[in-house]
C-alpha cells in the first residue's frame, strides 16, 4: 500500500482514492514568462515519478495541468505586476507570443527529462467562462465582495484559513505583506483578488468582459477553476513545489470548497525546494539555471533525473556542480555495470524476479523513496540471479525511474563493441584501405573511389585524416 506523506495532516497517510482504482491529479502549471529553470524542474521530475509509480501500481490515472499565462503577480499576494506582462516587455514581445514560446520550451525540457505529458494542458486564458461562473457564485453566498472595482475572496468567511500549517497568523501573513503596499481596498489582509477589473496594472494586455466590467482573473481561480473543469468537484492529489502551499494552494482550498460547499481534496504533495549554495533558486531573482545550461555543459538530462532522484522528495535539496559529477560518475558506472549483463535467451526466473520487485515497491511505498528505490537498483545488480532476470528487473523499475537504464546500457554495448573493432581493425577492410591508398598513389582515383564506394554499400564509411584513413561501420 502507497503510503505518502499529506501535507494537509502533516502525517504519512495510505493512499486511498475516491474512486477505486482511479486517481484525479492536478499540477500547478509553470508561469510562462521564462525558462523553467532547474528548481522548477525538480518539482515536475518528482510530480512525474508520483504519477508514473500511480500507474505502475494499476491505477487509471487523470493527471491536469494548467499553464499560467495570465494572473500571476510577481508577488504572489496580488501584488506588483503581472509576471507575463513583464516578460513581454523584456522581450519586445505579446504575452501570447512568449506564452507559447515558453510553454513549448517547457515540453522540450520535460521531454528530455522523461517527464510524461500529463492527460490535460490546459492554459488559463482559455478558461475564462469558468472563473466567472465560480466567482458568480462566490459573491451570491457571501464569500466574495467587490472593493476598489476588483473583487476579493472574504477569507473572514472561513472555519480555518490557514489549513497547512498552525504558525501564527502574523508569520504567514509576513509572505503577503513582503516589501509591498498593503492593498486598502481588502477587508482582512489574507483576503485575496479573484477578479481585477479596476486595476492599478494599465498596460495589462489581457483583458476580458466580465459581469464586474473589463479585467482578468487572479491567479489562485484558475487551478481550482480548471482542476473542477476537467477531474471534478472532488480531487485525489493535488500537488505543487513548497512554496504554493502558501497562498496560492491555501487560497485554492478556500474557493473551492467555498464554491462546492464540500472538501476539495483529499491529498496535498509538496515537493521541497532545489537550493543555491546561496539560496532558493528563483526565476524572478534572476538567479538560475535551466537545463539548457546543464547540457551545454555537458550533461545529459537524464543525470539530472538521476542526480534528483537519489534524494527524497521531502528534504530540499542543495545544487552545485560538485554534486552534478558526482551524480553523472555514478550514473555511467550503474550504465557500465548493466552494459555488462547479458540476457542471452535465458528464461526470467519468476521468484527472485518477484522477490526483488518487491523490494522496489516497498521503498517507492513509503512515502515515494527514491533514494532506496535506487538502492534497489544496486542490490538487482549485486544479487546472486541469472543476467537475464536482472535485465528484466531494471526495465520494470524503470518505468517509474525513467532513467534509460536498459536503453543506455545497450547504446554503451554497441559503442564499445564499435570502438573495440575499430582499435584492432578488421583485416579485410584494413587491405581494402591500404588498396585504396595504392591507388591513389598510382592517381588510379576511378579504382580508388570503386573502392571507397563498394565500402559504403556495405555501411562503411571511410574517413581520411591526416594521419591516414580510419572507418566507421554504421550500426543498422
Ligand atoms: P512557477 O513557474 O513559478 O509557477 O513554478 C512552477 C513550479 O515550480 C511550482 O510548482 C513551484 O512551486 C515550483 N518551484 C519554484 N521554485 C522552486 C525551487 N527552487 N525548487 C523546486 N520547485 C520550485
Ligand atoms: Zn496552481
Amino acid at each position: 500500500m502507497l503510503e505518502l506523506y499529506n501535507s494537509l495532516s502533516r502525517t504519512r497517510e495510505t493512499f486511498k482514492p475516491i474512486n477505486e482504482g482511479r486517481v484525479g491529479m492536478y499540477t500547478c502549471g509553470p508561469t510562462v514568462y521564462h525558462f523553467a529553470h532547474i528548481g522548477n524542474l525538480r518539482t515536475y521530475i518528482m510530480e512525474d515519478v508520483l504519477d508514473r509509480y500511480l500507474r505502475y501500481s494499476g491505477y487509471d490515472v487523470k493527471r491536469v495541468m494548467n499553464i499560467t499565462d495570465v494572473g500571476h503577480l510577481s508577488g504572489d499576494s496580488d501584488d506588483g505586476e503581472d509576471k507575463m506582462v513583464a516578460g513581454a516587455r523584456r522581450e519586445h514581445k505579446t504575452v501570447l507570443e512568449i506564452a507559447k514560446f515558453y510553454t513549448d520550451a517547457f515540453f522540450e525540457d520535460c521531454k528530455k527529462l522523461n517527464i510524461r505529458r500529463p492527460d490535460v494542458v490546459e492554459p488559463a486564458t482559455h478558461c475564462i467562462g469558468e472563473y466567472i461562473r465560480i466567482i458568480k457564485k462566490l459573491l451570491d453566498t457571501g464569500y466574495a465582495y467587490v472593493s476598489d472595482g476588483n473583487v476579493y475572496f472574504d477569507t473572514s468567511k472561513l472555519g480555518e484559513y490557514y489549513v497547512f500549517n498552525r504558525q501564527n497568523e502574523e508569520d504567514l501573513a509576513v509572505g503577503v505583506r513582503e516589501g509591498v503596499e498593503e492593498d486598502k481596498a481588502k477587508h482582512n489582509k489574507t483576503d485575496f483578488v479573484l477578479w481585477f477589473t479596476k486595476s492599478k496594472f494599465e498596460d495589462q494586455e489581457l483583458k476580458w468582459n466580465s459581469p464586474w466590467g473589463v479585467g482578468y482573473p487572479g491567479w489562485h481561480i484558475e487551478c481550482s477553476a480548471i482542476s473542477i473543469k476537467h477531474i471534478g468537484e472532488y480531487l485525489d492529489i493535488h500537488c505543487g513545489g513548497i512554496d504554493n502551499a502558501f497562498p496560492h494552494h491555501t487560497n485554492e482550498i478556500a474557493q473551492s470548497e467555498s464554491y462546492l460547499a464540500h472538501k476539495w481534496c483529499n491529498y496535498w504533495f509538496h515537493v521541497l525546494h532545489l537550493n543555491t549554495t546561496s539560496g532558493k533558486m528563483s526565476k524572478s531573482t534572476g538567479e538560475f539555471l535551466i537545463l539548457k545550461t546543464l547540457e551545454d555543459k555537458g550533461y545529459a538530462p537524464v543525470v539530472y533525473r538521476f542526480f534528483c532522484l537519489q534524494s527524497h522528495y521531502r528534504k530540499s535539496l542543495v545544487f552545485s556542480y560538485e554534486a552534478l559529477d558526482n551524480a553523472r560518475g555514478a550514473y555511467d558506472k550503474l550504465i557500465s555495470r548493466i552494459a555488462q549483463l547479458d540476457g542471452g535467451a535465458n528464461e526470467v526466473d519468476a521468484a527472485s524476479f518477484d522477490a526483488y520487485k518487491a523490494r522496489f515497491v516497498e521503498a517507492m511505498d513509503s512515502d515515494l523513496n527514491t533514494s532506496l528505490a535506487i538502492t534497489a537498483v544496486y542490490d538487482v545488480l549485486k544479487a546472486d540471479i541469472d543476467d537475464a532476470t536482472k535485465l528484466a528487473l531494471l526495465d520494470d523499475f524503470d518505468r517509474v525511474l525513467c532513467l534509460d537504464l536498459c536503453k543506455n546500457a545497450s547504446a554503451k554495448r554497441a559503442a564499445d563493441a564499435l570502438a573495440q573493432q575499430q582499435k584492432s581493425g578488421d583485416p579485410e577492410i584494413l587491405a581494402a584501405i591500404e588498396r585504396r591508398a595504392e591507388a591513389k598513389r598510382n592517381r588510379d582515383f576511378a579504382l580508388a573511389d570503386a573502392i571507397r564506394d563498394e565500402l559504403a554499400t556495405r555501411g562503411i564509411t571511410l574517413i581520411d585524416t591526416k594521419n591516414g584513413t580510419e572507418y566507421r561501420i554504421e550500426q543498422k
